[in-house]
């Protein structure tokens, strides 16, 4: 009996119901298991390109929520690997659900706080922080990563907002404000359901 093995049907990960997943950053937010804390998808993407993985690179993700950041990490490469910190018992859970939906045993969760939960981890190439931003947590990545490693941080509060201007002016990087509004019911027509604004920073260290 023959086989049929296209060469690009091969390179294709299927998850449950047999959904195939796409290939680039910014995959639906129905590819994860979440309890409503995940970067939407747009964002994601944008996140995923600000930390631009390099083969054999590792993540350090911290605020894991749903692992989303960590799972399109390590699937740009099977080089990558991720660690995500992530101090909720029931979201640590979540983010090894979703990594065993897409075989990845590349990515691990460490369920604590940073910056405490970052002790005897591997040196990062890059780090992104979607959560537990404080000064605290600034001053000790500051002290702690090597000169270029890449950092990528996001707030949607204007507490982590100042923040982020406040490190920005001390250590330089780049600010990016992101306004994303869909398309949504108003009544009978329709208008821009505006998310809240989200804030960018990248810096290489
Ligand atoms: N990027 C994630 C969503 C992050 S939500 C995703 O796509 O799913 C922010 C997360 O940060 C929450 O799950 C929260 O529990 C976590 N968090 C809060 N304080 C933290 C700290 N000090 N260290 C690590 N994670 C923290």
């Amino acid at each position: 009996e023959e086989t049929f093995a296209h060469p690009v049907a091969v390179a294709l990960a299927v998850v449950g119901e047999g959904r195939v997943v796409p290939v680039t950053n910014g995959l639906a937010d129905e590819f994860f298991e979440s309890d409503g804390q995940i970067t939407k998808r747009p964002v994601r993407a944008l996140a995923l390109s600000a930390l631009a993985p390099r083969p054999g690179e590792l993540l350090w993700d911290i605020g894991g929520g749903s692992g989303s950041i960590s799972v399109e990490w390590c699937l740009s490469h099977p080089s990558l690997r991720a660690i995500c910190i992530e101090p909720r018992a029931d979201r640590a859970a979540r983010i090894g659900r979703n990594a065993a939906t897409y075989g990845l045993d590349r990515l691990s969760v460490v369920e604590g706080a940073a910056p405490e939960a970052l002790d005897g981890l591997d040196a990062p190439g890059a780090v992104f922080v979607g959560g537990g931003l404080t000064e605290a947590l600034l001053a000790d990545l500051e002290n702690r990563l090597s000169p270029g490693t890449r950092l990528v941080a996001h707030s949607v509060t204007l507490e982590t907002e100042a923040l982020l201007t406040g490190a920005a002016s001390r250590l330089g990087g780049t600010l990016m404000r992101v306004e994303i509004s869909e398309a949504a019911p108003l009544g009978p027509k329709r208008g821009w359901k505006a998310s809240y604004p989200v804030v960018q920073w990248q810096v290489v260290l």
